[in-house]
């Protein structure tokens, strides 16, 4: 059977790097087994998903790397899950209640008193045909709960029914299902809430594998039960542990922070995001790698960690240098081009200044200062103004060689007797402005005997 792998978030906002953990886990997963990937959408809520979020999360994963395989919308689905709950229905497993919620909480509090736990008890299947007209009378609508199978032949008599799974990533899980409430799967205006449209889904589009955050790991008790009744065998599933900021607060999809949009408009390079994403919290040691094949082979499923994975945002600024550091001229001439850094020098260009850069936009400076001269002009004593006028004098001949650096400070060196700092730090600031930046050797060429000639201070 092909592997196949969904990443089902809500089109209710934009996606963050703890989503794209999700995505990739999923995509990686597929990757490696050569399956298929579903981008689907959980959008059963009308009201609060929106077309816009579901382009930007498509739009997102693209720049990720992430290509679908297909994609759905639960919101086109209805049909399925509609016939899903006459199924469901017919089988004696998904009955009608009328409790408002304050009635709900009056009970539980209830219960707690009793020493009982604060599960639903079943009291609307003890209604009598006449009680549901009665409440229908009233105009009350029914919800409906899924009743789970943890009970011999009296569903008021449960007794502890665990379900088990080899989880692909935390391995050995078990859920007693006499702990959990039935759960609600029609809501009384008619929406579905997420579970079922889920079950139904990964059942009709043969999902193999279910990897998400283990936020969801007491849900999979209930989805496995819920495949059961209706008649198909439970994939196989992965929970993977959640991200939260330095401070231990999780992300939110609402708040927009640490938005796979917001990095990417601050300059972050997609595998700066992945790197992270995907080896943070777990045994591998979190590099920055360049691709998501080489990304592939290190992802393990099973090396992720139980708890919660703090991670530092600055820790992406840090993979961003790593990644700009090494990446060829042919990987990025055209996003160059984007920025106006073009032609003949572009190359030697971008491989002087690579190393020397956060994000890839601030090549622009360096172009800049190259092409136009320092920005603003550096400000000379006497003795280093008249070193550099000194040094200019010496500046060789065109046409240059790559040792056009060497030579002229040799002599500049022989003929001022200055070395050290006190010889290439006045240079420096003559070139760029700077004091610090990309070796001088490498940008001399780049600025040419003309344009170093006028920078003579
Ligand atoms: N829409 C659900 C979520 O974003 C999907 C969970 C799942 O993958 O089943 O949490």
């Amino acid at each position: 059977m092909t592997v196949t792998v969904r990443f089902a978030p809500s089109p209710t906002g934009r996606i963050h790097i703890g989503n794209a953990r999700t995505a990739l886990f999923n995509w990686l997963f597929a990757v490696k087994n050569r399956g298929r990937f579903i981008q689907r959408f959980d959008d059963t809520d009308v009201e609060r998903s929106r077309q816009e979020f579901a382009d930007s999360i498509l739009y997102d994963l693209h720049w990720l790397g992430i290509f679908p395989d297909q994609t759905e919308y639960q919101s086109r689905r209805f049909e399925s899950y509609d016939a899903a709950v006459e199924k469901l229905k017919a089988a004696g497993v998904l009955y009608a209640c009328y409790e408002t919620p304050e009635e709900l909480d009056l009970r539980r509090k209830v219960r707690r008193t009793r020493g009982l736990p604060p599960v639903y008890g079943r009291e609307a299947l003890k209604l009598s045909a006449a009680d549901r007209a009665e409440y229908e009378h009233d105009g009350r609508r029914p919800h409906w709960r899924f009743l789970l199978p943890n009970f011999k032949s009296d569903p008021f008599e449960t007794e502890r029914t665990e379900i088990h799974w080899n989880d692909v990533v935390r391995g050995e899980e078990t859920v007693d299902l006499a702990s959990l409430s039935d759960p609600v799967l029609v809501r009384e205006d008619g929406t579905y809430l997420y579970t079922l449209p889920s079950v139904v889904d990964d059942i009709e589009m043969g999902v193999t594998h279910i990897i998400r955050g283990d936020d969801h790991v007491t849900n999979t008790g209930v989805q496995i039960a819920l495949f059961h009744a209706l008649g198909a065998e439970a994939p196989a599933f992965g929970h993977h542990n959640l991200l939260t900021t330095s401070s231990g607060e999780g992300l939110s999809k609402r708040t927009g922070a640490l938005s796979i949009e917001s990095l990417r408009e601050s300059g972050i390079e997609p595998m700066a995001v992945a790197s992270l994403a995907v080896l943070v919290g777990t045994s591998e040691n979190v590099v920055a790698t360049p691709s998501l094949a080489e990304l592939a082979e290190k992802f393990d499923p099973e090396a992720t960690s139980k708890s919660a994975s703090k991670f530092d945002p600055d820790e992406l600024v840090v993979l961003n240098r790593a990644l700009l550091h090494h990446m060829s001229f042919a990987e990025v001439r055209d996003r160059l081009m984007l920025l106006g850094i073009s032609g003949d020098h572009a190359e030697p260009f971008w491989l002087a200044v690579r190393g020397n850069l956060d994000k890839l936009s601030d090549a622009t400076t360096w172009w800049r200062i190259l092409r136009e001269g320092p920005q603003p002009a550096a400000e000379f004593g006497d003795e280093d103004r008249e070193f550099v006028g000194q040094a200019l004098d010496l500046l060789p001949d065109e046409p240059w060689d790559g040792n056009v650096w060497k030579n002229w400070t040799g002599a500049v060196k022989k003929a001022t007797g200055r070395k050290g700092k006190a010889l290439f730090m006045p240079l420096r600031l003559a070139l760029t402005g700077l004091e610090s930046g990309p070796e001088l050797a490498d940008l001399l060429p780049l600025v040419g005997r003309e344009g170093t000639l006028a920078r003579r201070p």
